[in-house]
């Protein structure tokens, strides 16, 4: 049995006006997914607890059938694992955005999108103000960089359970003198953040940034702060082999820690310019060595946030054409199947933020009724295949006979 899910990454919506009240789900052409729909079901699960933040750190974990009140211990330490760093028992990652913050606004949460370059040059001029070799700032991808804290063999952690950060994406253009992190261990973050302000002030590479009209890395946010989460393997949980085609180091870690291989696409960029069409082939290619396979796509998401409806719609469709059709083409080559398609979370163009709530799914292959519906939220929501604990979507996938059981 070969199996494949497909993540259009915050694609859940609600319907907008320009669109003829319809959702940019509604108003695509995708052919594809409403054959899978068709073939199969239409249904909805929900991938965020209510009180956990609505992001895709929480939503993926629980799509991919971990409940995260269990599992789930912060953003950093599953992006970690995605550029291969090891945690110790009492180690924590700290995600450290560079941001840009005037009058203590939080003006742009990614400092001008700035580069890797710039990114590593600044992290390591930090070196000389860790004056406990504890901690170490690892530079990542643009603005989304670590500060790992090494515990060594010592239980007496700084932080814990009750360490509290915020994401510095909520509180674009707010003010963040009450955000600043809090609980234990907040005095050792913020005396850091503090002391990458002043180095951060007059580096030559933000006074060069400046003079080219580009915002500076004014400062330094730690957030998302967690130890390593341990998973029991996906190959343990159900005896089958993953692969995961992704642009994010999110789902690059997550993969990791489920013990998956990662599948790099040239041109995958996490953006709406990104190679779809090498995203469905390399797939193709993947469902002849692996049982599971997985490709995400964050351009829908990143249209969300932009509030760009019309270029959400060119996503899904560029999805529907590039991916859907080329690995259903594929999987009906095999004897036995099962097709997957939902988002993590929804992000609707209006709020241009992450939501909670139900998100649409739509699942064909052997084992499943034929519906003949369409895929969309609507549909979704008449649906009586519905999880509440979403975690529990992926075993009722992988693991029945028939599906729902009572169909
Ligand atoms: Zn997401």
């Amino acid at each position: 049995m070969k199996y494949v899910i497909i993540i259009p990454d915050g694609c859940s919506d609600q319907p907008i006006e320009q669109l003829g009240n319809q959702t940019p789900l509604q108003a695509a052409k995708v052919p594809n997914m409403d054959r899978v729909a068709a073939a199969g079901l239409v249904g909805r699960t929900d991938n965020v607890p209510l009180h956990f933040p609505a992001g895709s750190e929480v939503a993926n974990m629980t799509l991919f059938g971990y409940d995260p009140n269990l599992y789930f211990t912060g953003r950093a330490p599953i992006e970690a694992a995605a550029q291969g760093i090891q945690l110790g028992a009492f180690d924590w990652a700290i995600r450290c955005n560079l941001v840009t913050i005037v009058d203590q606004i939080m003006v742009d949460f990614t400092a001008d999108h700035i580069s890797s370059t710039e990114a590593a040059e600044l992290l390591s001029s930090f070196k000389g103000i860790v004056a406990d070799s504890s901690f170490e700032f690892v530079p990542g991808v643009s603005y989304r960089n670590l500060l790992i804290y090494r515990g060594g063999s010592s239980a007496e952690s700084p932080f814990n359970e009750d360490t509290r950060t915020r994401a510095p994406h909520d509180l674009t253009d707010l003010p963040v003198v009450d955000d600043y992190p809090r609980g234990p261990g907040s005095d050792l973050l913020v005396d850091l953040m503090q002391k990458c302000q002043t180095v951060l002030g007059s580096h030559e590479i933000n006074l060069e940034r400046v003079a080219a009209g580009k915002k500076p890395a004014t400062n330094t946010w730690l957030w998302g702060q967690g130890r390593s989460p341990s998973l029991p393997s996906f190959a343990d949980r159900f005896a089958i082999r993953g692969a995961m085609i992704t642009a994010v180091d999110l789902l690059r870690g997550l993969a990791a820690l489920m013990g998956w291989d990662r599948i790099e696409v040239a041109g995958a960029t996490g953006y709406l310019d990104t190679n779809y069409a090498g995203k469905g082939q390399a797939a193709v290619e993947a469902l002849d060595r692996y049982d599971i396979v997985c490709v995400h796509v964050e351009a829908t998401d990143e249209a969300s946030h932009e509030g760009r409806f019309d270029e959400k719609v060119k996503a899904l469709e560029r999805i529907d054409e590039h991916i859907v059709g080329p690995v259903m083409e594929k999987l009906s080559t095999f004897d036995a199947y099962r097709m997957l398609i939902l988002p993590d979370h929804p992000t609707p163009c209006s709020t241009k933020k992450h939501s909670h709530g139900m998100v649409p799914l739509t699942v064909c292959g052997r084992g499943i009724a034929s519906s003949g519906l369409v895929y969309s939220e609507a549909v979704a929501e008449e649906s009586n295949l519905a999880f509440a604990n979403g975690w529990e979507m992926m075993p009722a996938f992988i693991g029945q006979e028939n599906w729902p059981k009572d169909s």
